[in-house]
């Protein structure tokens, strides 16, 4: 497909749902890729990039940052409470907050170093027991935990099940992210960002429809 097709697909997509040329920020998801797909990426300017582990992110992106200006790295996957120092001197974004023990230690290394990264409530609106996230109904009160420790949230994130038609979940995403006042939504894969865009998603995380499939992961 390639990068230019999505970034055309999320224009009309804006346009049909009546939004803002713009207001959709494409988080090219890297994760697995061959180095070679990612540097022609930046190659053709575009700077956000997706991981979904740490680790991976650590050993590619330090390099990647020094010869490319501007990268805006979001972390998508699972966050340990021991790796967030590193999370935090590496990511410009983590869409993965999803639970007490994790927010106080972001409010600590904030506190410690001035600056936080942007943080997304990831909620499990399909209340799956294998995956993370918070539980549609502890969302409210998870967000106001989050608040009372003054971290910068700017929105929510989902992943719906697989199996289940993706609109419901966003829909209910967006419910719970007006409700409490938050202006962003990580919502939309390479399935199904469209349908994301229509129901409010700022932030669609593609990943095999720009780089082609992945090897694994
Ligand atoms: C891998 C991944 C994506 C991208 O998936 P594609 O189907 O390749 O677009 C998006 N979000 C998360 C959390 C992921 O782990």
């Amino acid at each position: 497909m390639g990068l230019s097709q999505i970034r055309e697909r999320i224009a009309r997509a804006e346009a049909e749902a009546g939004r803002a040329p713009g207001s959709v920020t494409l988080i090219a998801v890297s994760k697995v890729q061959p180095l070679e797909r990612v540097e022609a990426v930046l190659d053709q300017g575009h700077r956000v990039f997706g991981e979904n582990r740490v680790q991976e992110a650590a050993e590619k992106w330090p390099a990647l940052k020094a010869r490319f200006e501007g990268v805006d790295l979001h972390l998508i996957g699972p966050l340990q409470s021991n790796k967030v120092r590193q999370a935090v001197d590496l990511f410009d974004a983590i869409h993965s907050l999803d639970r007490a023990k994790l927010a106080r230690r972001l409010a600590d290394m904030a506190q410690e170093r001035g600056t936080c990264p942007a943080l997304f409530i990831q909620v499990n609106t399909g209340e799956e027991a294998q995956k993370a996230g918070v539980m549609p109904g502890d969302a409210d009160g998870f967000v106001a935990e989050c608040r009372a420790l003054d971290l910068p949230l700017r929105g929510l994130m989902c992943i719906p099940p697989v199996e289940e038609e993706p609109s419901l979940h966003f829909a209910l995403l967006a419910r719970i992210a007006e409700r409490n006042g938050l202006s962003g939504l990580s919502m939309g894969m390479s399935g199904d960002f469209e349908t994301a865009i229509a129901l409010g998603a700022t932030h669609v995380r593609v990943g095999s429809a720009i780089f082609g499939e992945r090897a694994q992961g």
